[in-house]
């Protein structure tokens, strides 16, 4: 596996109890996901040798981080089955590639334009008009290489913000809704779909996850039919995960495509009977996809490193009431905005999950033990449940 942060530490956690062992190359020795696997490769991702002694080492590649570079994927899979491929790769970690292959699909995506010159930048607010958001086309991710362009002369301002580099300026979109939809292909072809998931951000950063809500059961034919579309296209095998707006009067954009399991899919562990990570390890290693059969309504809340600024969480209070699981990710540091772990709840509505789900964090916040053991002469708080 290439790159070792959270979801390289979940898949291989699952790669595990599937009895196979898990080689590590990863950048940095202390990343969440060296502490769970058996070898590791401690190198630089542009190491030539290290990654071609790395690939004839192993059966099968995958990754857990689409902006590993595309030499070294392209190097890996002239020893290896790389999964997904090189190919897959080149279309996704760039934005204006992955929206021209949405294009060439037929899939509604949000309206865009390039940008890598002054002139393109003055045609592109002229076409897409304002509010918009550039993006940088690589390396970016929750928000990051993105800056809002509210009216046409703030446009020279944001891309300066951007260092000028390639970008696409992309159509701000009003929706009622994020969705995201989990959708695993194997080497046959055997297709696999967790979702659609609900998401709620928050500083473009996911904050609470749900699934399954009654009111998007409509729409899972369309939502599953563009994924289907997706994977087949590219060809992809492993799991992928697809975000989409729904706008306000109802229309599916497609927002993007990360080749790899998702932050939004952390509550299939529990509410699935095959978890994202499990099916990633299937697609990869060619077994047959499991089922991603219900088990039960569920919400995930991610848990940021801002809870940790004044103190250590309070880990007691999350875990005494409901069915409260912990996952934390073996992270040293907490910085602000950095995800640090995640709860999931599981309850009898996807709703319901996530207003426990929500309850339980704002508990684990040391401001709010502070805050609650003043107020301990007060009478006591009910919460609502
Ligand atoms: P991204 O990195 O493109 O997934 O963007 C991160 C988050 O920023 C998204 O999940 C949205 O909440 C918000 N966002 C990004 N692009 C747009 C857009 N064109 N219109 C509205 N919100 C957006």
């Amino acid at each position: 596996m290439l790159g070792g942060g959270q979801l390289g530490r979940m898949t291989a956690l699952a790669a595990a109890q599937l009895g196979y062992r898990v080689h590590l190359f990863s950048p940095r020795a202390d990343c969440p996901a060296s502490q769970v696997c058996d070898i590791r490769t401690v190198a630089d991702y542009y190491d030539a040798e290290a990654i071609a002694r790395f690939a004839q080492a192993v059966d099968v590649v995958t990754l857990e981080f689409e902006n590993v570079p595309a030499i070294a994927t392209q190097l890996a899979s002239q020893y290896a089955p790389m999964r997904p491929s090189a190919d897959v790769l080149q279309t996704t970690q760039n934005r204006l590639r992955e929206k021209r292959f949405l294009e060439a699909a037929g899939i509604a995506c949000t309206p865009f334009a390039s940008v890598s010159t002054p002139a393109e930048l003055a045609a592109a607010v002229d076409r897409v008009g304002t509010p918009a958001v550039l993006k940088t086309c690589d390396s970016g991710y929750d928000g990051k290489g993105q800056a809002v362009v509210r009216s046409a002369d703030q446009a020279d301002a944001a891309w300066n913000r951007l260092d000028q580099l390639p970008a696409i300026y992309e159509g701000w979109v009003e929706y009622q809704r994020e969705l995201s939809l989990l959708v695993a292909r194997s080497p046959s072809g055997e297709i696999a779909f967790h979702g659609p998931i609900a998401n709620d951000h928050v500083d473009h950063i996911l904050d609470v996850a749900m699934f399954p809500l009654a009111e998007l059961e409509p729409l899972w034919d369309e939502v599953r039919d563009v994924g289907r579309t997706i994977v087949e296209r590219l060809e992809l095998v492993g799991i992928c995960c697809v975000e989409f707006f729904l706008t306000g009067n109802g229309r599916l954009l497609v927002n993007e495509i990360a080749p790899r399991p998702h932050n939004s899919g952390h509550l299939t562990i529990e509410a699935c009977r095959t978890s994202q990570f499990e099916q990633q390890v299937r697609a990869v290693c060619g077994l047959p996809l499991g089922s991603t059969e219900l088990v039960s309504p569920a919400a995930m809340a991610n848990l940021l490193g801002d809870l940790w600024q004044t103190d250590e969480p309070n880990w007691q209070a999350a875990l005494t009431e409901g069915d409260v699981r912990l996952h934390l990710y073996g992270k040293t540091e907490a910085r602000p905005g950095r995800k640090m772990g995640h709860l999931t709840v599981l309850a009898d509505s996807a709703p319901k999950a996530a207003r426990i789900a929500r309850q339980a964090r704002e508990r684990l916040d040391p401001s709010e033990v502070a805050a609650s053991s003043q107020r301990s002469t007060e009478p006591k708080l009910t919460r609502e449940n």
